[in-house]
């Protein structure tokens, strides 16, 4: 695999950072994956303009601009033959004597790498749906910032392993926020309730996109926060990322969410969702 290292093209066995980089001291940096179909890329647009947002709260300069951005993404997904899959892309504060303070004098870091992801639209879960379990959600104050501090997602995909799910929706102050690495969402009569956007949750790009199909295809939306009881007594579930794209979810803490199968809102949106994004994909 040819992966993508602060201007250089190489090997992966050849890659290096310094063991100073903060983004390995610190976890300070920020981070985007981008799905690709076809050989082609799902909203890059989208993911570029949420990535000058993370790397601008952070105060952290952009390595180069996004049509460079695009040009390596490109160059990427061709060297490595990437038919379906994803780019990875991480941008760290880079390497400084170890200080807690921001250095004044550092070089962010750039990498990007990819996976091939064959079939990565037509999952089997998909049409079966998965299973979630609900667990409190620890993790920081600022998720609308898409850092590489995720290991309390990590922890929460082995607890719902350990419980024979398939991922965790996370639960604060009595209410969802999202998944491990997904928006959530649940569908009652014919409203769609997600969490509204706000420094609680990440703000998903398929997320936005999926909203936007939804309701040019009139069905209601309320962007407003719901519990794990209302998630239980819905008649459909679903998240959506750019790796899942629209994914139903059809069990909550070992009990059936409606029919205990993908429902019908759900895969309408995954279908319009992908079929409107292979239309734009760049
Ligand atoms: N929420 C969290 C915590 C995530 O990590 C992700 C994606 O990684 C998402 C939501 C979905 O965002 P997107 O649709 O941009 O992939």
């Amino acid at each position: 695999r040819t992966v993508y290292v602060n201007g250089e093209y190489l090997p992966e066995e050849r890659a290096t950072i310094s063991i100073f980089d903060r983004g390995f001291l610190f976890a300070d940096g920020v981070y985007e994956v981008t799905s690709v179909l076809d050989g082609k890329l799902i909203d890059f647009a989208g993911h570029a303009k949420r990535l000058e947002r993370s790397l601008g709260e952070l105060e952290i300069s952009a390595p180069c601009s996004v049509d460079d951005l695009l040009e390596i993404h490109r160059r990427l997904v061709a060297e490595n033959d990437i038919t379906d899959g994803l780019v990875y892309l991480q941008i760290t504060r880079g390497a400084a004597d170890r200080d807690f303070a921001y250095p004044t004098d550092a070089t962010p870091t750039l990498v990007l790498f990819t996976q091939s992801k064959p079939g990565l639209a037509d999952s089997p879960a998909a049409r079966t749906g998965i299973k979630v379990i609900s667990i409190e959600d620890q993790r920081w104050g600022r998720r609308d910032i898409k850092t590489v501090q995720l290991l309390y997602p990590s922890m929460g995909k082995m607890m719902a392993k350990a419980a024979g799910a398939d991922d965790a929706w996370m639960v604060e102050d009595g209410a969802v926020t999202e998944g491990t690495s997904n928006n959530a969402y649940i569908v009652k009569g014919n409203t769609i309730v997600t969490r509204q956007l706000g420094t609680e949750i990440l703000h998903g790009i398929t997320r936005a996109a999926v909203l936007r199909f939804a309701r040019e295809a009139q069905m209601r939306v309320e962007e407003r926060p719901f519990t794990i009881d209302e998630a239980k007594a819905a008649d459909e579930a679903f998240i959506t990322s750019a790796s899942s794209f629209v994914m139903p979810v059809v069990e909550m803490d070992g009990a059936p969410i409606g029919t205990g199968k993908p429902g019908a809102v759900a895969t309408r949106l995954r279908e319009i969702y992908l079929e409107e994004s292979r239309k734009a994909a760049v």
